[in-house]
């Protein structure tokens, strides 16, 4: 209806960075569909100020008033016809990781709404977003920037450039990272659009598909970039660089900041983000206020345990021991002599156990420095001893050579004792406790590597708080003959050392019969830790290892399973042993501490049933430490509310 006319959209705050000012673009003499498709590039809604200074003010008036009244940051479209302003609609409006928690913040501090509510508005995505990469040093790829867009959508992506939705998912089904190019997106283009790093386009403004879609999903996004061309046909890129023209091709390493609109020649290097000191460090101050979970770590080195302490790790909640066998040579070869002798009485037996608690006792005294008085959880041996031993034919009988060899032993003998080790389901063969129990010396050995480490450190003036922890048991008995092996081990240690080092004992809960006898388990544990992978697996009867592959993708497709029981727990089914457990464990022994250290732990709908049914603590990997955090204060604060 010519230039008295037009229409936009605009946001009360910055989506992408969350600051306090109205953002967004308009199109005069244009409808709505113009700019959100993309098709012309609209105007930042500042030069509203001048084309229509009226509109502008009531426009501000208005959204104002609506963030308000909403208590949020609002998404507004809006239409001028001849002169006249009319809202069209307003909505919470989607935001980027480092938006979420600086309105967070902002509303709070402008007392539109209380800390609480403040930590009920940052989603765990957000969280997740925000601990993305960011670059190593933006200064140094200056001379590699190729053009500049709309920085849609904040962050670094770095990939392979590919320039259709089909090439994107292609080349990421084959491993490789990607960075998706267009002229503009549509609806059709989602699929490839999620398996990208970051996304550029040619057009399009701040609510362009493109923009609006990455945002949401926290990926990087640049639009605008009207200075490149593209070629799709023949899958070619053309910028102007110094000496002219240039190019880029599909497959050729591209890099995105989405933070200042930079597209960048090349694979850049990326540096992790930092989860203390400023806004976020202010923020995770209010989510450790509210919650009453503890929020543990999953470790096995001292680096992981260092991350994980930076990340806001209250202890050590699963120190998978087996994994400090793995890794380096020899200890991988300490492990299979220990294995291959049969017998207790050799000297090579007593060496290889000598051998692996001295590398015990040096992983274990890093971990305790580093957590410092704060609870390390540590599972004596669990895996199947065959999964120490090589999977194929020719490497495997090269060992039996070797360590027929280093043990002085007919061939036959290894062979036969090293392929006797094959089970027909070894996840539920001779794994967890009952290897202790078939091999006490094993138990013996760890306990003792322990103990040493804890005494070293605590005379060196450091606080230990070792947990040692019982896997896979099944019944009463398990846990006290393994229990025997560990005080005896202590009193050893405590008489050599003269250093006294206070522990605990507790049981893994991992099988049904264990959730069952958790009130007969609680008179001997200290404390419980679910394992709700292998609980899972048990308890659904389904395979760890297999399940996903073969049919968990069908039945989530098909709506049998609303999602993957490994991923977020079932709260009705494997959770009700949990429930159980709990009840039954707490009811022989109130002071029993519970916690659970599956992957679930990390699980921010897990973590929502884990608060409501009681436990004292979660345990997850490092790098899930602060959204487990977050998770935890939503539901403790969702709980009260609900009260
Ligand atoms: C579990 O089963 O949940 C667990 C933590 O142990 P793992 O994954 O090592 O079997
Ligand atoms: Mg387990």
């Amino acid at each position: 209806m010519g230039d008295s006319s037009g229409t936009g959209v605009c946001f009360t705050r910055n989506p992408a960075t969350g600051a306090p000012e109205l953002f967004g673009e308009f199109l005069i003499n244009a409808q709505g569909e113009d700019v959100v498709a993309g098709i012309r590039t609209p105007l930042p809604i500042q030069l509203l100020a001048d084309v229509m200074p009226d509109i502008h003010a009531e426009l501000l008036a208005n959204t104002t008033m609506l963030e308000r009244h909403m208590k949020d940051m609002q998404d507004v479209e809006f239409t001028v016809q001849q002169g006249r302003l009319f809202m069209l609609q307003c909505r919470n409006g989607k935001r980027t990781g480092t938006a979420a928690l600086r309105i967070a913040l902002d509303l709070a501090s402008e007392g539109l709404i209380t800390q609480d509510e403040s930590v009920l508005m940052v989603e765990p995505r957000h969280l997740d977003q925000l601990l993305h990469p960011q670059f190593e040093d933006e200064k140094k790829y200056g001379a590699d920037v190729i053009t500049r867009g709309l920085a849609a959508s904040p962050g670094a992506a770095v990939g392979r450039l590919v320039f259709s939705a089909a090439d994107a998912e292609e080349w990421h089904a084959r491993g490789e990272r990607v960075v998706l190019c267009r002229h503009e997106t549509s609806p059709e283009d989602v699929g490839g659009m999620h398996v990208a790093e970051g996304i550029v386009t040619c057009r399009g403004g701040m609510t362009s598909h493109a923009a609006v879609v990455a945002r949401g999903w926290g990926k990087p996004c640049i639009c605008g970039c009207e200075k490149l061309q593209v070629d799709l046909k023949h899958k070619v890129l053309t910028y102007v660089s110094e000496g002219g023209e240039a190019h880029l091709r599909e497959g050729d390493w591209v890099s995105l900041n989405g933070t200042t609109g930079e597209v960048i020649r090349g694979r850049q290097p990326l540096k992790k983000a930092e989860v203390t000191g400023g806004d976020l460090g202010k923020f995770m101050g209010w989510v450790d206020a509210a919650r009453r979970l503890r929020v543990l770590t999953n470790a096995d080195t001292p680096e992981d345990a260092l991350v994980a302490r930076t990340n806001g790790a209250q202890g050590i909640g699963l120190c998978r021991t087996e994994h400090m066998f793995f890794s380096t040579h020899e200890r991988i070869a300490a492990v299979r002599r220990m294995i291959a002798e049969e017998e207790l009485s050799s000297n090579h037996k007593a060496e290889a156990l000598q051998e692996l608690k001295k590398y015990q006792r040096q992983d274990f005294e890093g971990i305790f420095k580093v957590m410092d008085g704060l609870p390390v959880t540590i599972r004596l041996l669990d895996p199947p001893l065959h999964e120490f031993l090589p999977q194929e034919g020719p490497a495997m009988v090269a060992l039996c050579r070797t360590l027929a060899a280093e043990l002085d032993a007919p061939l036959e003998r290894v062979e036969a004792r090293l392929n006797g080790l094959r089970e027909v389901n070894p996840m539920m063969g001779l794994r967890g406790c009952r290897l202790g129990v078939v091999h006490p010396e094993i138990t013996e050995m760890q306990a003792t590597a322990i103990f040493e480490a804890a005494a070293a450190v605590a005379a060196a003036g450091c606080r230990v708080n070792p947990h040692i922890m019982v896997p896979l048991v099944a019944t009463t008995e398990e846990l006290d003959h393994q229990t025997a092996i560990i005080h005896a081990a202590a009193a050893k240690v405590e008489q050599s050392s003269g250093q006294k080092v206070p522990y605990r004992v507790g049981a893994m809960i991992e099988i049904p019969r264990a959730a069952l006898q958790a009130g007969h388990l609680a008179e001997r544990a200290e404390f419980f830790s679910f394992g709700t992978n292998d609980l899972t697996q048990m308890t659904f009867g389904i395979s760890r290892d297999d399940a996903q592959a073969k049919f968990l993708s069908h039945y989530t497709r098909l709506g049998i399973l609303q999602s993957d029981p490994f991923d977020t727990l079932d709260t009705i089914g494997v959770g009700e042993m949990v429930r159980i457990a709990v009840e039954r464990g707490r009811a022989a022994k109130p002071s029993l501490e519970l916690g659970i250290c599956g992957e679930h732990g990390g699980d921010p709908n897990s973590i929502a049933f884990f608060n409501q049914v009681g436990l004292d603590y979660v345990s997850c990997s490092p790098l899930r430490v602060p959204i487990a955090r977050l998770a935890a204060a939503q539901a403790a604060i969702k709980a009260a509310q609900s009260k």
